[in-house]
Parts: C-alpha cells; structure tokens; sequence
C-alpha cells in the first residue's frame, strides 16, 4: 500500500463531539502513508492532550508573530481561540508523496479550498489531491449527548460548542463530501472508500 498511490491532501471538519478524532485515529492506523497536520492553538489542553502531539499549544502572542511571519496555510478564531496549521509540514509531507489530513474548523477549510482552486495550478500535488469532507452528527440532540458524555467541557463551553455546530453544519453544502457519522463503522467504511478512490489504490 506504501508506493503508486496519489498522494492525498484531506480535510475533515465536523462539530466537535462528532467522532472526528476517532476517525482520524481509525485512518491514521490502516494508511501507513498518511501524517495528521498537529495545528497550533491558543486554546488550554483538555484531558489527556500533549503538546506537540494533539496541537502545539501557544500563547496568544507567538500565535500572532506566527501570522506576522505568514507561516499559516490558514488560521481561525474558533469558539474564542486561535487555531491555524503550520504551511511548511503539509507541504513537505506531500512532497514525499504521503497523504495529509487535516481536522480544521469551516472557516480555515474555506480558506484552503480558495488557496488552493485559485491560486495553485493543476498539477500542484496540494491541487491534485485535494479532497475536503464535512462530518455532519446524527442530530443536534445527539451531538448534546455526546459532548455531555465526554465530561471534558464545562457546561458553558458545551453551550458554545452546539451554538457553534449549527453555523457548520449549515455550511456543510460548500464541501466536496458529506458523511453522517451515525454509525461509527459505516461512517470509517465510507471514508476509506472516498479515499482509496482519490488516491487510486482500488
Ligand atoms: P477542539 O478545540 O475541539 O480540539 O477543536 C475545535 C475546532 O477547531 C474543531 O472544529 C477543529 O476542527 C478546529 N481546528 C483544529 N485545528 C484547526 C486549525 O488548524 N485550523 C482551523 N481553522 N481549525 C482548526
């Protein structure tokens, strides 16, 4: 599986509680060749999250230098913080011919989706692989549930999250593929096609 597949620049964005991280969890171990992009935020690590593996945790003021020094493919303010993926590891990774993943908010996705259909030629391999899915829960309720379950957030935080996930989900249309992951299997199943189809390895 490692050599003659397509290297893919995937985007995945869902509203948090959606099961996102166990997809990406599921995918990073069946595809050797894929890299998940560690985003840099602003935001406090939540539960067992390290640094450097979940996020690269920063402070507010070397976010902005970062920005300052155009380092970012894209940055969002996401549920009051800052969130932004590092330009040089997507590029280099696929320059080896890995894939990349990406678990970005709506608003970071747009922007990337514009960067690369606009200003990239064709044959760019950030233009060529690019495929971008939204994950939609199976309802607003259940994503209440879930968060609730999770025990992680604070209650206010819950209530900004599913404020927040009604806006995504309404810009859900604006992506080439949309999933409901009210099946965790069903859901992994259909990722892995869309992607064994993209990167030809069918
Ligand atoms: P969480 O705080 O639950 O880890 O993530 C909150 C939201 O931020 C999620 O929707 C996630 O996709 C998004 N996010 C994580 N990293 C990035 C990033 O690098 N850029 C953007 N735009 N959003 C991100």
């Amino acid at each position: 599986m490692e050599n003659k597949v397509r290297p893919i620049f995937l985007i995945l964005s869902a509203p948090s509680g959606c099961g996102k991280s166990t997809l990406i969890d599921m995918l990073l171990q069946e595809y050797p060749d894929m890299e998940y992009s560690i985003s840099c935020t602003t935001r406090a690590p939540r539960g067992e999250e390290e640094d450097g593996l979940d996020y690269h945790f920063l402070t507010v003021e070397r976010f902005r230098e970062l920005i300052a020094e155009d380092a970012f493919l894209e940055y969002a303010e996401v549920h009051g913080n800052y969130y932004g993926t590092l330009k040089e590891p997507v590029v280099d990774v696929l320059k080896v011919g890995h894939t990349m993943i990406l678990d970005i908010d709506v608003v970071g996705a747009a922007k990337v989706r514009h960067y690369v259909m606009h200003h990239l030629p064709p044959e760019d391999p950030l233009r060529a692989g690019f495929v971008d899915v939204f994950i939609n829960p199976p309802s607003l309720e259940e994503l209440r549930r879930r968060l609730e379950g999770r025990g992680t957030d604070a209650p206010e935080v819950i209530e900004r999250r599913l404020a927040n996930a009604e806006g995504e989900m309404a810009r859900a249309g604006e992506y080439m593929y949309q999933v409901t992951n009210d099946d965790l299997g069903i859901c992994y199943r259909t990722l892995c096609d869309l992607i064994d189809v993209k990167s030809e390895r069918m």
